[in-house]
């Protein structure tokens, strides 16, 4: 077995994962623990602190504590911004650490974890730093006798709950937007990767985010996540999770105190491939790297592959021949593209998709199996099925693994019903050279995002969310300040 500096580095990190309540590193009240494995090579890399109900009242009556006395809200936007760019900073300074904590602890390929997710991480803490001490509030035009203001204030206290197929990204989408607008933070990372969350309430502190703005709390869903969900001093819910997760939460805040609730969940989104399609390589080219990326561990993974009848074996040709450059690698080898499935229950999940995809007559054309990789770790083939039907499971369901279902299409309305008829609407795509078509065809796609000839552009700018099953939510851009904030009406009488 080939070892690389990643490896020696990864043999010599020292990790310790407490709870980090009130600026402090602290273990859970019971005193328990779970481990932390890695999906590199099944190694243990911690003991997580597990926090339950008592460290949840903890990091609450923490959090509160620092909106109340204002330690965050009351400093002017100016001087948060300066705090979050250093944050920023600091997360670029210890990028080698960060990337290695994501890689060892949910198995993605360490080039991208250093080149994507810290990087994009660290742009979102600095952007929504940048914006805060740009944003206006609002007069409103009422008459002479009265002056009414439009303002937005930080909600108080913030729970975001996050998954583990981006743990650093989905954690600055939230941490970005709610320092930025003056809340206090508890961020409860996924149980199956709870380490660059604890890091980044380090660095946060040492940029001098104040101590109780920013609490992580390690843990399982039915434990801290439910009590987060449940509490009755926690005034927003940002939830990014599993749709069957995302229903629980907002049944929790009704239970309780009608905490605002915000969902991001999952996806099944459609990329329709017309004959008219300007640039079929392109096409190709974005179709096959975009469900692979993450090891297809992605929400907006566009895993259904709608191609025009006349092109789909051109279309098919090409896509074979790519194929074989996502072969699955050791995650910590600077030229794996395609990483290790983060653990044993979502690799039998994904096998068993495979399985039920045969078995309901769809034509495996690649892939299909697990990959062994003499590092260690669990990885699954690139699989494509052809001759899927929209009846079929793997066509219906999130797999959430590295398997792109293809159906064809002669009608592009036809099409269009198919794309739209599935609970989820997160994601989707059209590829025409006829700008009409393009128009009309994402105006008709119900998803938050539409690419048009090309997949999976990205930029902090703009909103990310989903329709219908996907969340009501929208991360990223200056929208995501709606979650994080109250808009307050003032009227003065003018005299
Ligand atoms: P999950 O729903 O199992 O878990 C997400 C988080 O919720 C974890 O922190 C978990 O501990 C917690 N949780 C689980 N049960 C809970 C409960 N009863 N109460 C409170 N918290 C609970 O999802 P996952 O497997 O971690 O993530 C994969 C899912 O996330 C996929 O469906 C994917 O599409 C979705 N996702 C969506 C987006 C988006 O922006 N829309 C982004 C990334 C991932």
């Amino acid at each position: 077995m080939s070892t690389t500096p990643w490896h020696d580095r990864a043999a010599a990190l020292r990790i310790d994962a407490c709870a980090f309540i009130d600026g402090e590193r602290v273990d859970a009240r019971s005193g328990a623990r779970f481990d932390c494995l890695s999906p590199v090579d099944g190694r243990k890399l911690a003991e997580a602190a597990r926090c339950g109900g008592e460290d949840v009242d903890a990091a609450v009556a923490s959090a509160r504590a620092a909106f109340e006395d204002r330690r965050w809200a009351g400093k002017a936007p100016a001087e948060r911004k300066k705090i979050l760019v250093r944050f920023a900073d600091l997360m670029l300074t210890n990028r080698d650490e960060l990337a290695l904590l994501e890689t060892l602890d949910m198995g993605k390929p360490i080039r991208y974890s250093r080149s994507v997710d810290v990087q994009l991480a660290q742009n979102c803490i600095r952007w929504y730093g940048e914006a805060i001490d740009k944003l206006y509030d609002q007069v409103a035009p009422t008459a002479d006798s009265s002056l009414a203001l439009i303002t937005r204030e930080p909600v108080g206290v913030v729970a975001a709950i996050i998954p583990w197929n981006y743990p650093m990204l989905m954690a600055a989408w939230k941490i970005g937007p709610a320092l930025a607008a003056g809340n206090s933070l508890i961020l409860k990372p996924s149980e199956k990767a709870p380490l660059s969350a604890l890091r980044l309430a380090e660095l946060a502190l040492e940029a001098g985010v104040p101590a109780g703005v920013f609490n992580v709390l390690p843990g399982f869903g039915d434990e801290a996540g439910r009590a987060l969900g449940l509490h009755m001093d926690v005034d927003c819910i940002a939830f990014t999770g599993s749709t069957r997760t995302g229903k629980q939460i907002v049944q929790m805040a009704g239970q309780s105190n009608l905490k605002r609730a915000w969902t991001e969940l999952g996806g099944k989104s459609a990329n329709i491939v017309c004959a008219d399609c300007p640039d079929l390589d392109a096409a190709v080219s974005a179709a096959i790297g975009s469900i692979y990326f993450n090891q297809g561990e992605s929400c907006n993974a566009p895993s259904r592959l709608f191609v025009e009848a006349s092109i789909k074996d051109a279309f098919l040709d090409k896509a074979l021949t790519m194929i074989p450059d996502f072969a699955p690698g050791d995650p910590l080898d600077e030229a794996t593209v395609m990483g290790a499935i983060v653990d044993p229950i979502q690799m039998k999940t994904v096998l068993g998709y495979i399985e039920a995809g045969k078995a309901e007559g769809a034509r495996l054309l690649a892939g299909g199996k697990a990959a062994r990789v003499e590092s260690g770790g669990l990885y699954v083939e690139p699989t494509l099925f052809d001759g899927v039907d929209a009846s079929m499971r793997i066509a219906r369901e999130e797999i959430f693994g590295p398997v792109l279902s293809v159906l064809s299409f002669t009608s592009l309305d036809d099409a269009v019903r198919q794309a739209n008829a599935t609970p989820y609407g997160l994601a989707a795509a059209v590829w025409t050279a006829d700008i009409s078509k393009a128009i009309r065809t994402a105006r008709a796609l119900r998803a938050g995002t539409v690419h048009v000839n090309q997949y999976d552009s990205d930029d902090i700018t703009v909103p990310f969310g989903g329709y219908k099953q996907s969340g009501n939510g929208r991360d990223k851009s200056l929208h995501a300040f709606d979650k994080y904030t109250e808009l307050k009406t003032t009227w003065i009488q003018v005299g």
